[in-house]
């Protein structure tokens, strides 16, 4: 899948952009100023595969944090700042990786500049996020109005000779999402950082990010995600990963198939297939495992993934490529499985 043609900008040790990697990103929900749990937080998320992650900065304590969160932790880190210009500047003097910041919203342009040379000096580059629940001067949060708003803080920071820019344009209503990031691909060289604004929950903002995301890119457009969703962040992580899976945008990555049941099932089938996706999420390699309901249809069902499971009455049969390769109790075959995940 071809990537929409961007500019490149590094954040840290990666580079967003073009036809780099579509990177996952999510946010910390602790105090930041708490560094030993913002910490163990970040650990999990890197754990569950985050790539980026950002943190609030609300005050001086906070950004004093930053240094000390960032010598402990492996994935670049973003500090997220309103308003405040000594904020951003002392976020880039603990050494982030990146602010998110609307230059638009700083105040003065000597601030503005402050900034600036701070993020120039440092090669940081700035995140503008302009988000469909607060627009500038009761604007209607329409594409073309956000897109408006997003070109507003480019071009005070283009005028500064900065374009190191990552752009969001992130809305509740998915159809406004699509277009503003449609046109925003069309009206800015910049990458772009995908999201769905205030989502939901777990089960409906994923299907809500999902189709949004999904929609876009496919079309290529997009270089970062963030799943936002009213949980525990490493489940954002594992539904960017399932979108970028399942758009082919990953290839460490494992797939799990499983058949939706019917009158022939035979054995605790769902419970051993939400035991192994929750394997799966620490397993960093692809393969296409299937956990099939019966040994009559499940291996022809499953012939394209690598290794599965049927199950009888009390038992079930394992097979490779929709081959049979032998047959375990039923009580051995999420062992068996695992096993055989690790090995592949
Ligand atoms: S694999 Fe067997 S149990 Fe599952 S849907 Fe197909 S026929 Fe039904």
């Amino acid at each position: 899948m071809k990537r929409h043609e961007t500019k490149s900008v590094k954040v840290g040790n990666l580079t967003f952009g073009g036809n780099n990697k579509v990177y996952i990103q999510s946010m910390t929900n602790t105090q930041t100023y708490d560094v030993k749990a913002t910490v163990a937080q970040i650990k999990r998320l890197e754990e569950a595969g985050c790539e980026i992650v950002r943190v609030a900065v609300l005050n001086k304590r906070d950004a004093a944090a930053l240094g000390e969160i960032k010598r402990q932790i492996k994935i670049p880190l973003v500090a997220d700042i309103h308003f405040d210009y000594k904020l951003a500047i002392e976020a880039v003097n603990q050494g982030v990786d990146k602010i998110r910041i609307n230059p638009g919203n700083i105040g003065s342009m000597e601030k503005v500049q402050a900034v600036v040379d701070a993020c120039k000096s440092k090669n940081i580059p700035i995140r503008i996020g302009v988000n469909s629940g607060s627009m500038m001067d009761g604007m209607d949060p329409t594409p073309e109005n956000m897109v408006k708003a997003a070109k507003y803080h480019v071009d005070i920071l283009e005028s500064l000779g900065f374009y190191d820019i990552v752009l969001s344009l992130k809305a509740t209503n998915i159809e406004t999402m699509i277009e503003a990031y449609r046109l925003a691909s069309v009206t800015f060289p910049y990458p772009l950082h995908l999201g769905v604004t205030e989502a939901g929950t777990a089960f409906g903002g994923s299907i809500k990010s999902a189709m949004a995301l999904g929609i876009l890119l496919y079309d290529g457009i997009g270089n970062t995600i963030r799943v936002s969703l009213t949980d525990t962040p490493e489940i954002e992580i594992r539904a960017a990963k399932e979108i970028l899976n399942n758009l082919g945008l990953r290839d460490n990555t494992p797939n799990l198939i499983s058949c939706p049941t019917c009158g022939r099932i035979q054995y605790d089938m769902i419970q051993i297939a939400k035991d192994i996706e929750t394997y799966l999420t620490t397993v960093n390699k692809k393969i296409t495992v299937a956990i099939m309901g019966c040994k009559v249809n499940g291996p022809g069902e499953a012939k394209h993934a690598d290794i599965g499971v049927a199950g009888g009455k009390g038992e079930a049969v394992i097979f490779k490529k929709g081959e049979i390769v032998t047959k375990v109790k039923e009580s051995e075959v999420y062992d068996t499985l695992t096993k055989m995940i690790d090995e592949f």
